[in-house]
C-alpha cells in the first residue's frame, strides 16, 4: 500500500500532469472553432480574390479578348491559387494550371452550377489537379464564370501545424510530470524518509539518532534544522537531568522531613527523612496524608490549604513505634502544573524541648540545692548578730557557717567541673596523652585516705602488684572520677571496707570500686547517674554530697570514649565499674 507521505510527494507531478491535460483538453475544445474560423477566413479571402480577379478579367471578357484573358490567368501558374475561366456553356477558356483545350466541359461542376447564387464554397476532389481543392466561382455578365481554387493542404497544413504544437505541449507537460515524479521518488523520497525516521526516533526519546544532512537539495536546510534541534534538545535534557539529580541529592540529604502534598491529600514527593519519620509507605504512589497516624498533622495540612496566612505549628507526634516527638510543621503553598500544592517542612523539636526542660529542671535543682545552705547561713548570721552568745554557742554557729559555706563551694565546684567536661565533650575529639591507671588509682586512694580514716573505712587497692595499664586521657579527670566513686562508697554505703580493683578486659581497662554496704534498691539504678538524683535525699545531703558526683563520673567516662556501670544488691553492697579503652590494645 502506498504511504500517506508518498501520496503527498505524488501530488506535485500529478497536479502538473492534470494541469497539462486540462490545458490540452481546453485547446482541443477550442481547436474545432479555430478550424472553422480559419476555414471561414480562407473562404472569404478566396471569394474576395476570385471577385477581384473577375473584376480584372471582366473588360477583356466583355471585349472577347481571349488572349488577354489567358495571359492574365497564366499569371497564377505555379501559385497555390488556381484560376479557371469558363464560358456560359461550360467550355474552359483559360486555366492557370492546365491547358484549357485539354480540359473537359465544366458545366456540371458543382461550383459552376452554384456560381452567382449564394456565396457557396465547394470542396471536392479535382481530377485535373489530383488533389482536394476548395473552389469558389463567380458569374459575370455574358454567362462567363471565373473560378478560383485553393488546395486544401494549404489550409489543413496551417491547421495541422497548430495541432502539432498542441501535441508537443502535451508531450512536454507529460515529460515534465514524469521528470518531476522520478526526481521526487528517486532523489527526494529516500532523504525525506530518512529524515522523517530520524525525527520520529528523536521524538520517541532516542536523542542520539544521527541525522544525515544531504550535500545539496531542498531538504538540506530542513535536515540541518532537525539536527540542530536534536542537539539542543539533548543538551537541554542533559541539563535538566543534572538539575534534577542535584535537586534529588539536596532533597534527600536534608535532615528535616519534607513533603509535597496535593490538594486531595496525596503525597506527591517526600524525602528520605520523611520516610524515616512517617514510614516508607509515604513514598508509595497515591499515599495520602490522612493515612499517617497523626490527626494533628492532617488537620494542619487541611487548614493550610485554606488559611489566609500560614504559620508554623508545633504538633505532638506519637506513632507508637518510638518515643513521642514534638514536630514543628511549616507549610508553604505553591502551584504545580496549575493546581495548588503544599510544601510541608517538619522540624523535629524533641531534642530541643528535652534540652529546654532539662535546663529548667537543672536551674530548679540548683536553686533548690543553694537555698538550703543559704537559708542556714542567713539564719546563723542572724543568730550571731541578734542573740548574745557564749563562746560555745558562737563556736557552734561558726561550725554551721563553715559547713554550709563548704557545701555551697562544693556545689559550685561540681557545677563548674560538670560544665567544663560537657564543653570539652561538645568540642569533639580530644588529643589526650597516655597515662598510667595504676598511678591514677594510687593518687585517688591517697586523696580519700583521710576521710576514710575519719569514717573508719579501710581502703584497699587490688591486685598486688597492680597491672601496668595505659589509657589516653586527662589524669586529673580520671582521678576525679575515681575519687567521686570512692567518696560515695565511703560516705553512702556504710561498708567497713572499700576496694578499688584494676583489671584488663580485652581492649579495655576496668576500675571497679566495690563495697559491702547496704546496697542500692534496683528501681534507683537506671536514674542513678542523673544530676541531683539521690537514693535518700536528706541522708545523702547530710553525708556531704552535692548530687552531681555520679553525673560527673558518667561525663568523664564519655569524654574518654568509655562507660560507667553499677551493679548492686541490697544488703550486700555495690560495685561501680569505670571502663576505659586501652591506649595500646593487645593485637
Ligand atoms: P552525692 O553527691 O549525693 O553522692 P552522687 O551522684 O555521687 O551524689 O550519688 C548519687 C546517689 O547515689 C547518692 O546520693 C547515694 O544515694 C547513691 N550512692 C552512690 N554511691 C553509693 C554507694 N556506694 N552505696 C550506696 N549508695 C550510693
Amino acid at each position: 500500500m502506498m504511504k500517506h507521505r508518498d501520496l503527498i510527494l505524488l501530488a506535485l507531478p500529478l497536479s502538473v500532469l492534470a494541469l497539462v491535460l486540462v490545458a490540452v483538453a481546453l485547446l482541443f475544445a477550442q481547436f474545432r472553432s479555430f478550424e472553422r474560423a480559419y476555414l471561414a477566413d480562407a473562404q472569404s479571402t478566396l471569394a474576395e480574390r476570385t471577385r477581384f480577379i473577375a473584376d480584372v478579367l471582366a473588360p477583356d471578357l466583355a471585349a472577347g479578348d481571349a488572349a488577354s484573358v489567358r495571359r492574365r490567368v497564366a499569371f497564377f501558374a505555379g501559385h497555390p491559387l488556381r484560376v479557371t475561366v469558363v464560358d456560359a456553356k461550360g467550355e474552359v477558356l483559360a486555366d492557370s494550371d492546365a491547358k484549357a483545350a485539354e480540359l473537359p466541359n465544366h458545366a456540371d461542376r458543382p461550383e459552376i452550377l452554384e456560381a452567382g447564387k449564394d456565396e457557396d464554397f465547394v470542396t471536392r476532389y479535382s481530377v485535373t489537379m489530383d488533389a482536394w481543392l476548395l473552389y469558389y466561382a463567380t458569374r459575370l455578365p455574358g454567362g462567363w464564370v471565373v473560378r478560383a481554387s485553393l488546395p486544401s493542404e494549404v489550409i489543413s497544413g496551417a491547421i495541422s501545424h497548430v495541432r502539432l504544437t498542441v501535441l508537443l505541449a502535451l508531450l512536454a507537460g507529460a515529460a515534465l510530470a514524469v521528470g518531476l515524479f522520478l526526481y521526487l521518488f528517486l532523489r527526494v523520497r529516500p532523504t525525506f524518509n530518512a529524515l522523517q525516521g530520524a525525527a520520529v526516533a528523536i521524538a520517541r526519546g532516542h536523542l542520539d539518532t544521527p541525522i544525515a544532512v544531504p550535500e545539496a537539495g531542498p531538504l538540506r536546510e530542513l535536515a540541518k534544522a532537525i539536527a540542530v534541534m536534536g542537539r539542543q534538545l539533548r543538551n537541554r535534557i542533559d541539563e535538566l537531568r543534572r538539575e534534577r539529580d542535584d535537586f534529588d541529592t539536596l532533597f534527600n540529604t536534608l535532615r528535616e522531613p519534607l513533603l509535597l502534598i496535593a490538594h486531595n491529600g496525596e503525597i506527591l514527593r517526600s524525602n528520605r527523612a520523611a520516610a524515616k519519620l512517617l514510614g516508607p509507605a509515604v513514598q508509595q504512589r497515591g499515599f495520602r496524608i490522612e493515612r499517617t497516624a497523626c490527626p494533628e498533622l492532617v488537620a494542619y495540612v487541611r487548614g493550610a490549604f485554606d488559611a489566609p496566612v500560614l504559620h508554623g505549628r508545633e504538633i505532638p507526634f506519637d506513632d507508637g513505634s518510638s518515643a513521642p516527638r514534638a514536630l514543628l510543621a511549616h507549610a508553604v503553598r505553591m502551584e504545580r502544573e496549575g493546581s495548588l500544592c503544599l510544601l510541608l517542612l517538619l522540624t523535629d523539636l524533641t531534642d530541643l524541648r528535652r534540652l529546654e526542660s532539662f535546663r529548667s529542671d537543672f536551674v530548679a535543682n540548683v536553686s533548690h540545692e543553694i537555698k538550703t545552705p543559704l537559708t542556714a547561713i542567713l539564719s546563723t548570721v542572724e543568730t550571731l548578730t541578734e542573740t548574745p552568745l557564749d563562746d560555745a554557742g558562737r563556736a557552734t554557729c561558726f561550725g554551721i557557717l563553715t559547713r554550709q559555706a563548704r557545701r555551697l563551694n562544693d556545689l559550685v565546684q561540681d557545677i563548674l567541673s560538670l560544665a567544663a567536661i560537657e564543653r570539652r565533650q561538645g568540642a569533639g575529639d580530644q588529643a589526650f596523652a597516655p597515662l598510667s591507671l595504676a598511678q591514677s588509682a594510687q593518687d585517688a586512694i591517697a586523696l580519700c585516705q583521710d576521710e576514710a580514716a575519719r569514717r573508719g573505712v579501710a581502703l584497699s587497692l587490688l591486685p598486688d602488684p597492680l597491672p601496668d595499664l595505659t589509657v589516653k586521657g586527662d589524669p586529673r579527670l580520671i582521678e576525679q572520677a575515681l575519687v567521686n566513686l570512692l567518696a560515695n562508697a565511703i560516705r553512702h554505703s556504710g561498708s567497713p571496707t572499700v576496694t578499688l580493683t584494676l583489671a584488663q578486659e580485652g581492649a579495655n581497662a576496668t576500675l571497679t570500686v566495690a563495697d559491702q554496704g547496704h546496697g542500692i534498691p534496683e528501681e534507683h539504678l537506671p536514674r542513678l547517674f542523673e544530676r541531683f538524683y539521690r537514693v535518700h535525699q536528706d541522708r545523702s545531703r547530710e553525708n556531704g554530697g552535692t548530687g552531681l558526683g555520679l553525673a560527673i563520673v558518667k561525663h568523664i567516662a564519655l569524654l574518654h570514649h568509655g562507660a560507667v556501670d553499677v551493679r548492686s544488691t541490697v544488703g550486700q553492697g555495690s560495685a561501680f565499674t569505670l571502663t576505659l579503652p586501652l591506649a595500646f590494645p593487645p593485637a
